[in-house]
């Protein structure tokens, strides 16, 4: 298969014991049965606000936890409802970057021991094996020979992100999430991680989720892109597709956001959407969207927008369209 990851209907719920007397046990409902896929050698970038369940399915697709239903296909094997034991020979080939270096990285390992430590779980290297990996690990994201022996805090963000990287990559993985990589650094750091990450997956032919709550941060480096909205995905397209052509009323709301840097596309004009994103706990009926969306209609709050497959691998789910990608007048 072409499809290094295939998704499909996912679900992770939580129960979620509620603060009165007479309140019934409740379910948040993170993930709401979403499905993608992501070919090789493909970034699929995930945005959405915080809180709609873009990193709950990252943590789901490496198996982080466990989820409540759905089928994860990694390379043609279902993944998701093995054990540990079942996953082992799974775990070096999916690793993750997380957003916060400093809380992932161990403060009292240095470089060698922090790249060093992936390699000696899934493998037996000798020393000078490791060594020799790593410093060509160091070269290739930015950092030096002499960065080998230093600690976490004697580096700047950027910096700890690029030993994180280094670190996923020492055991040469198919898939690494990337969940908020970049939004923690400086605007200025930013485009250089994003650039090295690009050029190692060139290198490498490694597969990306890259998860973002700003359409900015995703553009260039995905190749498609799934917009969240309180644990569904909305709409699925080609990056540039998404940008000049935005088809769901949540996704035209979040691009009219964002300043326009390409002047050959018409300035967009900014909408403003109506009240604050309900709790996932309160979701409301049919569409989710529906009480923040200026579009709404009768049938949006009766029923559920079916994932409408519109041709090209696009899809959205809105009553506003018909199979066609057509507007239903
Ligand atoms: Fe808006 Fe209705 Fe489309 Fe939901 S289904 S995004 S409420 S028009
Ligand atoms: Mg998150």
């Amino acid at each position: 298969s072409e499809n290094l990851l295939e998704v499909k209907d996912l679900k992770k719920y939580y129960p979620v014991k509620s603060s009165s007397l007479f309140g019934k046990e409740r379910v948040l409902k993170a993930v709401d049965g979403v499905n993608f896929s992501i070919k090789k050698g493909e970034t699929f970038g995930l945005v959405g606000e915080s809180g709609c369940g873009k990193s709950t399915i990252g943590r789901s697709i490496i198996r982080l936890h466990d989820i409540t239903s759905g089928n994860i296909f990694f390379d043609g094997d279902d993944i998701a409802s093995l054990n540990e034991k079942g996953l082992k020979k799974y775990r070096r080939r999916m690793q993750a970057v997380f957003q916060d270096p400093y809380a992932s990285l161990n403060p009292t390992m240095n470089v060698f021991e922090l790249i060093s430590e992936p390699m000696k779980i899934h493998g037996n290297p000798t020393p000078a094996e490791q060594k020799d990996t790593i410093l060509s690990l160091l070269d290739q994201v930015g950092l030096k020979k002499d960065h080998l022996y230093r600690y976490p805090h004697e580096f700047s963000g950027g910096q700890r992100q690029r030993v994180s990287i280094a670190r996923a990559l020492s055991v040469n993985p198919d898939f690494i999430l990337c969940d908020e990589p970049i939004s923690a650094l400086d605007v200025s750091v930013q485009a250089q991680v994003v650039n090295m990450l690009e050029d190692i997956q060139e290198k490498t032919g490694v597969t990306y989720l890259f998860i973002a709550h700003d359409l900015s941060m995703v553009r260039h480096i995905s190749n498609r892109i799934g917009v969240m909205y309180l644990g569904d995905i909305v709409e699925i397209a080609e990056s540039d597709e998404l940008y000049t052509e935005p088809l769901h009323p949540y996704t035209q709301a979040l691009l009219s956001a964002i300043p326009e840097p390409d002047t050959t596309i018409a300035k967009r004009e900014r909408i403003v959407l109506s009240g604050e994103v309900p709790s996932p706990l309160n979701a409301p009926s049919g569409c989710k969207f529906r009480t923040r969306c200026p579009h709404a209609m009768d049938i949006c709050r009766e029923v559920v927008p079916p994932m409408l497959a519109i041709g090209n691998g696009r899809q959205v789910a809105c009553h506003l369209y018909d199979e066609e990608g057509k507007i239903i007048e």
